[in-house]
Parts: C-alpha cells; structure tokens; sequence
C-alpha cells in the first residue's frame, strides 16, 4: 500500500521538528521588527545557513543536506509557520536557484556554485520585468554575443532575495524577433560589472524578504555563465517556476497553519460572557472549517511535491496547491484577525502580519489567473 500523503519518514519527521524549534527560537523573536525595518535580520542569515536550510537539495559531495525536493517543502512550510518572508528567503535558494543549477548547471558550474549556496552565498532568480509578468517571454533584457561570451542590457523588477543575494540567474533574449526561443539563462555573479542592484520595494507583506530591481549596463559575462543550453532558457524558466509554485503552496500552507495555531491557542484563553470564546459552537465552527481548508491545502501541495520526487507529471496538481494554498492562507489570517477582535488589528498580535503577508501567495510564480489558466488547459485538453 502506498502510505498516506501525510505520513513522514523517520528523517523527514525530525527535519520538521528541528526547523519547527528553530523557527520558533530565531524567528518568532525577530519577525515584527524585521518587519517594521523592513529588512532582513543579518544575523539570521548564518544561522539559516548553519541549520542546513539554504542547500537541503545540494548533494552532500558539494556540502549540502542531500535531500529531497519534499524536505524543502517542509523547511518552507516550517518556517513560514512562524515568518513568511523567511520562507521565502529560503524558497527561492532552495526551489529556483538550487534546483535549477541541479537541473540544468554543468559540472563545472555546480563545483563552483553549490557548495556556496549550501554554505554562505544567497541565491536569487530574475525573471519578471516592469513590462513582462505573467506575460514573462515578452521580456527585453537583451544578451549579445561577442567573441569574449555575452554582454548583458536592460532591467529586471520585483527579484526577490536580490539584496542578500550573491548569484543572479538572469533570464535575457538574444534575439527578440525569435520569441521565447531566443531567451538564455545566465548565471551572473553579484560583484559582475555593469550589474547594479536598484531601489528595494516598499512592500504590503513579507517586508524582511528584499524584492529589488536589477539594472544590466553592459554587464560582460563569459561564455561558460550559460545555465543549460543557448535559446533553452524558456525551458528552465517554465520548469523551475512549474517546481517553484509548489513552494510558494508550502509557503501559503505554512502561514495559514500559523494563523490557525494562533486562533487557537487564543479563544482558549480569550473570556467573554463569562467563559472562553472556545467554548462558543460558533467559534469553534469556524475554527474547525479553517483545519479543513488548511488540511486540504497541505494534502494537495504534499502531493504535487511527492509527484515531483517520484518523477511523475505534477504540473496540474501544483497549480491546485499553490492557488487553494493562497486563498486558505488569505482566508485562514482573516479569520485569526476576526476572532483576536480589536486584538487582531494592531501589531501587538501576530496575526495582522500574516494576514499581510498572506496577500503575495496570489501574485508571485504565476498570479491565481494564471493557475487556473494552467488547470483549465489540462481539464480542456
Ligand atoms: C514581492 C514580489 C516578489 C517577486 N519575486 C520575483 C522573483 O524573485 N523573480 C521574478 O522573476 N519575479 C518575481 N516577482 C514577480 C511576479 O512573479 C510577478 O509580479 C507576477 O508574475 C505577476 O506579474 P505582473 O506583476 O506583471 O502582473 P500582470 O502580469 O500584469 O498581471 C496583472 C493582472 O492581470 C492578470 N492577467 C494577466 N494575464 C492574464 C491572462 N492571460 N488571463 C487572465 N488574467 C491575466 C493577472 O492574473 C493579474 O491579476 C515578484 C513579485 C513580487 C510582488
């Protein structure tokens, strides 16, 4: 019998406990100021990478944890439990940046970039631009060949991790007129010449996750900065994003867990009309409707990462996780607020931020649009 969905391995269980008590001893105490800062706290950064968090994929030969595709799902999932823009710090390097360069880096390329990001280099993955979104094959950040390798111009917007990071994957036309087959991966070093990182956003949600512009002047990198083939960089696009969105899934499931527990753990203590809120049929109806949805939302996206670990298609099924996952994270904060009441609204609680920060898990790695697009197409086809 295959074993449930749910059901964890000896090694994935005690990952989940270690990133739980981690996520709890470094993070609980830092997320409201590292929101209100809106900046990453730089001392949790080698503490991140100290835990094994930031190469759970990398092959233990290059320093890393040597684990699954799952494992990063539940590290995501762990930390946004108690702090979203931490887990998608972690999201990123784990399910873009590591796993495109497992999938499409040569030798050489990994030798020089993985045992860095498992030890102390940030990953970021730029894609988007001011005037391609969903749309992300419209870009114009154009490379040119010359006989020394590539000359990389233009801008790139919202590149999550881009102040913390060391390693940009660059996606850039070499030939507009071809469409998407002229789009090429670059792996592009932060102190690269002629690469400037530009003006951080001013965000709703997951304020400590920097989302920064990137501007290319004549930025000159070698031939061998090429990630998989020339004119296939559609193809890491599309399938890292289509691995991607189910941490994004795990990102939602883990907010909107956290948002519940903190439900909980309050109309237990909260008294009204002489008793705790808990006590009330009414509350505890909605609470017991949000361990439904959130449930249902974890059952989904542990499924589209199991896919994905077995190597069977998943694309579908991670669509449904990251979009039922968004709207349960929205819906799950929302509530939490509701039942803090005045509580709720104002910064002392925990709640009003995750509702914040539950707002993104609709917008990035493809809009809530954009998901359904992709399931009605396989519904159609
Ligand atoms: C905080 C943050 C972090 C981000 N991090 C990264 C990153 O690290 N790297 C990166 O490359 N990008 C990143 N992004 C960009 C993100 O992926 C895009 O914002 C997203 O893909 C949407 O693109 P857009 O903002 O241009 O919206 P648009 O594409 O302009 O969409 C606007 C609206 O139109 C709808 N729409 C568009 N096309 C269709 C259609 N065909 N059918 C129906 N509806 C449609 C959308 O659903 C949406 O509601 C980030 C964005 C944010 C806000």
């Amino acid at each position: 019998m295959p074993p449930a969905l749910t059901s964890l391995t000896e090694d994935e269980r005690l990952l989940r406990q270690s990133v739980r008590e981690f996520a709890a001893q470094e993070l609980a105490p830092r997320a409201r100021a590292m929101d209100e800062a809106a900046r990453l706290d730089p001392a949790l950064l080698p503490r991140l990478f100290g835990m094994g968090l930031m190469g759970v994929e990398v092959p233990e030969r290059h320093g890393g944890g040597g684990g699954t595709f799952f494992h990063s799902v539940l590290v995501v999932e762990e930390l946004s439990r108690v702090d979203p823009a931490v887990g998608v710090l972690v999201d990123v390097q784990n399910t873009l940046v590591v796993n495109a360069l497992l999938r499409w880096g040569n030798d050489e390329q990994q030798r020089a970039w993985l045992p860095r990001l498992a030890a102390d280099a940030v990953g970021a993955y730029a894609l988007s631009e001011a005037g391609s979104g969903s749309d992300a094959f419209a870009l114009t950040t154009r490379a040119t060949a010359d006989a020394d390798g590539y000359v990389i111009d233009g801008r790139k917007l919202w590149i999550t991790n881009a102040a913390e990071a060391s390693l940009f994957i660059v996606f850039a036309t070499l030939d507009p007129a071809a469409g998407y087959r002229g789009i090429t991966a670059f792996l592009v070093p932060r102190d690269t010449p002629g690469l400037a990182v530009g003006k951080k956003e001013d965000k709703l949600g997951i304020r400590a996750s920097s989302t920064c512009e990137l501007v290319f002047e004549r930025c000159r990198v070698p031939a061998s900065a090429v990630l998989g083939e020339v004119g296939k960089g559609y193809k890491v696009a599309i399938e890292t994003l289509n691995e991607g969105r189910i941490g994004i899934g795990a990102q939602m499931v883990g907010l909107a867990q956290g948002a519940l527990d903190h439900a909980i753990a309050y109309t237990k203590q909260r008294k009204q009309f002489g008793k705790a809120i808990a006590d009330f049929q009414g509350v505890q109806f909605q609470l017991a409707r949000a361990a439904m949805e959130v449930e249902s939302a974890r059952l989904l996206v542990y499924n589209a990462a199991r896919l994905r670990d077995a190597k069977q298609p998943f694309l579908t099924e991670a669509a449904m996780g990251k979009l039922l996952a968004s709207e349960v994270a929205e819906r799950t904060a929302s509530l939490a607020i509701n039942l803090f009441g005045g509580y709720g609204f104002v910064k002392d609680a925990p709640v009003e931020k995750l509702y914040r920060d539950a707002k993104i898990g609709q917008i990035y790695e493809g809009t809530s649009n954009l998901q359904l697009q992709t399931i009605a197409k396989a519904l159609l086809a």
